[in-house]
């Protein structure tokens, strides 16, 4: 017997989720068809309008809730400290320490030639752009501990060594080959505090 089509139509959008397999997209659907209609159409208004709901911040990259910049626009924030991440994700990481008060740049991946992702598809090019209008003493780079983490650090490094600015990264305490989403809340405010100078 065959689901019927609008069924596997869900099935087919909940399994592009990570970590959903065909079994589990099946269970989500069924428990979905008990739901009130009522709070099915809010699932259905939320994500239909997740892009239109969300911007990117296009100084940082950050996302924003309304027009402004939570982090480029605070005064609570030291704009002369920039924390590089490779994703958005990561930025609500550090945020859940709170100790720290510098802004953001995501530069929205990390460099894998191999998969087609150079520094051109990067946002490299902003953070230098960063440069000309504010006074930048330091990049604190928030990569993962894996090679495309380093390579991309690297690559940072390079780009940055002709600007006056010391280029830190996150080093005590996270285990070789590990992502930053998947680091303990302790270990990453102990490798924020412990950063050491990346050498030129
Ligand atoms: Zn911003």
């Amino acid at each position: 017997m065959k689901y019927p089509e609008h069924m596997i139509a869900l099935i087919n959008a909940l399994r592009c989720l990570p970590g959903v397999g065909n079994k589990t997209a099946e269970r989500y659907a069924f428990q979905m068809l008990e739901w009130e209609p009522h709070d099915l159409a809010v699932l259905a208004q939320t994500v239909g309008t997740l892009h239109e709901k969300t911007k990117f911040c296009s100084e940082c990259g950050c996302l924003m809730d309304d027009e402004e910049c939570e982090y480029c626009v605070s005064d609570k924030r030291d704009r002369s400290t920039i924390c590089v991440v490779s994703n958005i994700r990561e930025v609500f990481a550090i945020e859940q320490m709170g100790e720290y008060r510098g802004v953001y740049h995501v530069l929205g991946g990390l460099l894998s030639p191999m998969d087609g992702i150079t520094p051109e598809v990067l946002r490299v090019e902003s953070l230098l752009d960063r440069f000309q209008n504010t006074q930048v003493k330091e990049v604190v780079i928030a990569l993962d501990s894996t090679l495309e983490g380093d390579a991309t650090a690297l690559y940072l490094n390079k780009e940055l060594a002709e600007l006056p600015v010391k280029v830190t990264r996150l080093a005590f305490g996270i285990p070789m080959g590990s992502s930053l989403d998947y680091i303990d809340g302790g270990t990453l405010a102990y490798a924020l505090s412990g950063r050491t100078t990346m050498g030129g």
